[in-house]
């Protein structure tokens, strides 16, 4: 695993059962839902309850390539998870990529060679369950919304910040899709027109500027600037440098990677005060691999989200704090979404 893969729960902030708990026999009345996250390398599934507690788990690596293998992967958890759990209500997934709403119809997605693939109808015709699919960031916004770090409020924006940039927004209560669910794409947003080049092409993106991706390129660049410096040393190379050994070296109190994570911060914050003035929201959650930072990026992008937020002196500025749930907000936030649209 990774440091830019989310990171795993922190126990205080996930509704979890005790042992106690886990001894009582199931209330047949309550309501639950199987929720799946397909992930680039697995796929992760969980019984869900209407309260956010994951009562179980199943997980299968993602194949590559072919729809029709990750169909039945996907098939084969359900049916792994149904046979302990034979009263599930519904199935929720988050997937990444463009995905359209409410139709369920991934049109394309970064890790997995299939296109425009029906996998809300597949799950359905396949199951005879109610099913939803949305977006990966926007079931991890409703799960932190609902049962996280914003737990109850109305008004949140996410972001993950990992390798890339993703996030979903909050809005009246409800998750903001767009007309087609491709909408609340933060990561894509566009911050510094002369900026980097983004891997979606365009140039500037937040994603570009903000990311882990950004930190490991920034930090090649300094080192490339001062090959006898602590980075380059730490790498064994300028070209080696990567965002997780700026982030040692930042902890190490090395000037250069502190004022890497200043610029990285300072973008984030960019992103932030523009999302802040557009949707003002009651607070900002940052989830993703670089939370786990803490302070170095946060403080830093808390800083110029004051200083580019419109109408600073007449108003509060929301507050920027760590995502709760880590790796399971996509799986939580799928479920909950499925059990929300079957009423
Ligand atoms: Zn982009």
């Amino acid at each position: 695993m990774s440091w830019l893969d989310p990171m795993e729960p922190e126990q205080e902030g996930t509704a979890r059962l005790s042992a106690a708990d886990a001894a009582l026999p199931p209330d047949p009345r309550a309501r639950r839902a199987i929720g799946i996250d397909i992930g680039g390398t697995k796929i992760a599934a969980g019984v869900v309850t209407a309260e956010g507690v994951i009562v179980d788990r199943a997980l299968v690596p993602t194949p590559m390539g072919e729809e029709r293998a990750t169909i039945s992967a996907m098939r084969a958890v359900i049916e792994e998870l149904r046979e302990r759990h034979p009263t599930v209500d519904a199935i929720g997934v988050g997937a990444a990529g463009l995905v359209e709403w409410p139709s369920g119809r991934i049109r394309w997605a970064p890790h997995n060679a299939y296109r425009q693939l029906p996998l809300r109808r597949l799950l359905y015709e396949a199951t005879g369950l109610p099913t939803v699919v949305d977006n990966d960031a926007n079931a991890a916004a409703w799960a932190e919304a609902r049962h996280g770090a914003g737990a109850g409020s109305d008004h949140m924006v996410l972001l993950t910040v990992g390798t890339g940039i993703g996030g979903g927004l909050v809005l009246d209560g409800h998750v903001y899709r767009g007309s087609s669910g491709l909408g609340a794409e933060v990561g894509h947003m566009t911050v510094d027109p002369d900026g980097d080049p983004c891997d979606c092409g365009n140039v500037g993106c937040l994603e570009a500027m903000a990311s882990g991706s950004a930190l490991g390129r920034a930090g090649r660049r300094a080192a490339e600037a001062d090959p006898g410096g602590r980075l380059a040393r730490l790498a064994g190379g300028p070209e080696k440098v990567t965002g997780e050994l700026v982030f040692q070296a930042a902890q190490e109190g090395d000037a250069t990677a502190v004022q890497l994570f200043e610029r990285l911060g300072f973008w984030l914050g960019v992103g932030i005060g523009s999302l802040v003035t557009i949707f003002d929201p009651e607070l900002v959650v940052i989830g993703g691999g670089l939370v786990q930072t803490g302070d170095l990026l946060l403080k830093p992008a808390r800083a110029s989200m004051e200083r580019y937020a419109f109408g600073l002196v007449h108003r509060e500025l929301p507050p920027v704090v760590p995502a709760r749930l880590g790796a399971d907000a996509g799986m939580v936030g799928a479920a909950s979404l499925a059990l929300r649209a079957g009423g």
